[in-house]
């Protein structure tokens, strides 16, 4: 945790929601409520981009849903069953809160791909691209996946309790992350090969950068998937600055770890990130890249 300290100390920001907001943030691109900044179309079709808007749509549908409601806990039941051998979770120690898990099965130590259903318990506040857009596209991985003798497994998690418990977060370096850090104690933090976290990937005009808490040989790769399949300019070079989200619990425990979120994004903690904020076509070229990415990473050994 000394390079959080240190980043605090640096940014002079006494809180933080999924991320801080970065000293060193990217000049904004231009980008405008549509998009200004047009994302390509992906050359491959292994993944709907239309499908997993629809299961954002649903989540969304259901409204506010910070960890420890009743709406979180009817995210999570509607989930379990959209994951393949999807089952909840509880939080050790954390009454009311719960992940959702479902995998496919293959050889060898898992890949795990992480995205959070909950919301920042602001009154009104949807989370659309934060983080409905993401759930919908890890749904949509699962789906598509299948086990694999010859490949890895992966693992997917949504998680509860990302979001501190309160606004603004007085500790989030303390209070949130909770469904992770919870994952990442048990079985799946001495046994996955590598996590993949979707964040922000629903917006108009998607273009991510290198998080700066993120393994860059990881990235490197994920860069050479998202070219290979037609979309390498969302994934631009360079870096933003570091973000605590749900890879910190693994990359803590030295598994590499990379975080797909595009903070440039006005919205975020405000109740305007609803559903007219979402392109699927952004979650669509996230969605091939990570697809793309998943096939190399599982036949790698
Ligand atoms: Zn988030």
């Amino acid at each position: 945790m000394a390079g959080v300290v240190i980043y605090f100390a640096v940014a002079g920001w006494p809180f933080i929601g999924d991320r801080p907001p970065s000293a060193d943030a990217q000049p904004a691109h231009a980008r405008g409520a549509a998009d200004a900044v047009p994302v390509p179309a992906a050359t491959t079709d292994r993944f709907d981009g239309d499908r997993a808007l629809a299961t954002a749509r649903r989540l969304v549908a259901l409204g506010p849903r910070p960890a420890g409601s009743r709406t979180a806990q009817a995210a999570a039941e509607m989930l379990r069953p959209l994951l393949p051998r999807g089952r909840l979770a509880p939080l050790p120690g954390r009454p009311g809160l719960r992940n959702v898990v479902g995998e496919v099965a293959g050889h060898g130590r898992p890949i795990v791909v992480i995205a959070h259903y909950d919301t920042t318990p602001v009154v009104g506040y949807v989370g659309a691209n934060n983080s409905a857009a993401a759930v919908g596209a890890v749904v949509e991985l699962a789906r598509r996946l299948h086990a694999s003798r010859s490949a890895a497994p992966v693992v997917f998690l949504l998680t509860d309790g990302e979001e501190a418990p309160d606004y603004p977060p007085k500790d989030f370096a303390a209070d949130g992350l909770r469904g992770s850090r919870a994952a990442a104690a048990g079985p799946l933090g001495r046994i996955a090969r590598e996590v993949i976290v979707l964040d922000f990937v629903g917006q108009h005009g998607l273009r991510i950068r290198r998080e700066g808490n993120s393994d860059a040989a990881l990235w490197s790769r994920l860069r050479r998937a998202a070219a290979a399949v037609g979309v390498g300019a969302v994934f631009p070079a360079g870096t933003q600055g570091p973000i605590l989200d749900d890879h910190i619990p693994f990359r803590d425990r030295g598994i590499p770890s990379i975080d797909l979120i595009d903070f440039d994004y006005p919205c975020w903690q405000r109740t305007c990130d609803t559903l007219d904020k979402l392109s699927a076509r952004s979650i669509d070229a996230a969605g091939e890249t990570v697809m793309e990415l998943l096939r190399r990473e599982r036949a790698r050994r």
